[in-house]
């Protein structure tokens, strides 16, 4: 959708605005009175949040999951017909970009999104509205904001591959999470019945909570938590490469196949995703992995 953006004039001052921090990056460093934090992205993604709730007041609305270790807020935009409130039958999707801070493109996609479809909405676009109606949309533009700042600050020239790409405290978010795989295929291998196993819900193990878990990945974890996901999707930067669950091997093998019960939707979806990006940017893609 932004590729899509990007190719025809700007329609509004927002597509503009967003064109041009891809383009020359953020402006000047803005002092926020209410974080007490020297700001630059946070304080400007959320400005640009904001005109998407003023414009789109009925099906928006902005909430926050938590905080950075530095104590910046994660914001998130939610898109849906009745804002704040999960209604039965209605699937709950979820996006989330900037998990690793120096990979900057995901979060503009997301930021573009809440944008795209607003005024689509507004418009009448079917699609658009189909999906507002009919689903409860979350937009979480940056998971790893102290690591943007990071990244920001060093600029694309000086900084390295991983400058910023971590939390503040150095820790990794991709690989924060609990292993729940191994659990389950540890239950598998040791069950009479394994096909009794659950692959349902699975208890974030007790050893977990003692080990160095970002504040960051608490709250995405408490997010979860809180509310039923069915579907979402983590955006990175930098490879040309769809994953999906289960997204390791057991026994750390090389290469072996690790299908959910439902790898056939999960292919589908990869598939549509990689198609489409290879239409976009007029990519040769070798295929989903
Ligand atoms: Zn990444």
């Amino acid at each position: 959708m932004l590729l899509c953006n990007t190719q025809s004039p700007p329609e509004s001052p927002w597509t503009a605005s967003l064109i041009v921090r891809l383009v020359s990056g953020w402006p000047n460093s803005r002092f926020n009175p209410s974080e007490g934090f020297l700001l630059q992205h946070i304080f400007l993604t959320l400005q640009l949040m904001k005109s998407v709730t003023e414009e789109c007041p009925d099906i928006t609305r902005i909430y926050t999951i938590g905080k950075s270790y530095t104590g910046l807020k994660l914001y998130v935009m939610e898109i849906s017909d009745n804002p704040g409130k999960h209604e039965l039958g209605e699937p709950e999707f979820r996006y989330v970009a900037g998990m690793h801070g120096n990979e900057a493109l995901g979060r503009e996609l997301v930021l573009n999104l809440m944008q795209y479809l607003c005024k689509e909405y507004k418009k009448g676009n079917q699609r658009v509205v189909r999906l507002v109606t009919e689903t409860r949309i979350h937009l979480l533009p940056s998971m790893n904001p102290d690591g943007h700042e990071v990244a920001y600050k060093k600029g694309s020239e000086l900084a390295g591959w991983a400058e910023g790409r971590y939390s503040y405290e150095g820790i990794d978010m991709n690989h924060n999470f609990p292993d729940l795989n191994n659990i389950m295929w540890d239950a598998q291998e040791t069950a009479a019945d394994p096909s009794k196993v659950s692959n349902h819900y699975i208890p974030i193990p007790e050893y977990y909570t003692q080990e160095d878990v970002a504040p960051e990945t608490r709250a995405v974890i408490s997010w979860m938590q809180d509310i039923p996901f069915v579907l979402s999707a983590n955006l990175h930067g930098g490879e040309l490469v769809v994953t999906y669950p289960f997204d390791c091997t057991r026994d750390w093998a090389p290469q072996e196949n690790t299908p959910t019960a439902d790898d056939a939707f999960f292919r589908w979806l990869a598939t549509v995703y990689a198609s489409t990006i290879c239409v976009a940017t007029v990519l040769v893609c070798g295929g989903v992995m």
